[in-house]
């Protein structure tokens, strides 16, 4: 893996579970509370979720060059909002910051207000 050290680099300075040298272990991570597993020369392909969720993704062509290694999604997805439906209270994921509701509601919604449309429409042509 060529750019192991990259990524060792990267967990020294960025990662917030390393902590070096410390409870009889070098490289000591208090995540998986043990070695980091990016020092462990005998894995190829070492991966982790903390560092690839917390601390990968500060580094774009790192976090492709990793993704690919792994055979993993190179399109990361983006973080969406989540958020709670004003109607019917179920957490979804916003795909914007105008979203309120759910996509079953967000429905309805629509429904409703073209039924309204046609409500007013009616009354003004009483
Ligand atoms: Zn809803």
């Amino acid at each position: 893996m060529q750019n192991k050290s990259k990524i060792k680099q990267l967990v020294k300075n960025n990662c917030a579970s390393y902590l070096g040298d410390k409870h009889g272990f070098s490289n000591y991570c208090c995540w998986k509370d043990g070695s980091c597993v990016f020092f462990d020369n005998e894995n190829p392909l070492p991966s982790c979720r903390y560092f690839e969720n917390g601390v990968l993704p500060t580094d774009e062509k790192l976090e492709r060059e990793y993704m690919l290694e792994r055979n993993m999604h190179v399109e990361r997805q983006i973080a969406k909002p989540k958020v709670n439906c004003k109607k019917c209270g179920t957490t979804f994921e916003a795909n914007s910051n105008r979203q309120h509701y759910c996509g079953k509601c967000d429905e309805n919604n629509k429904k409703d207000k073209a039924k309204l449309r046609m409500r007013k429409m009616r009354r003004k042509q009483a």
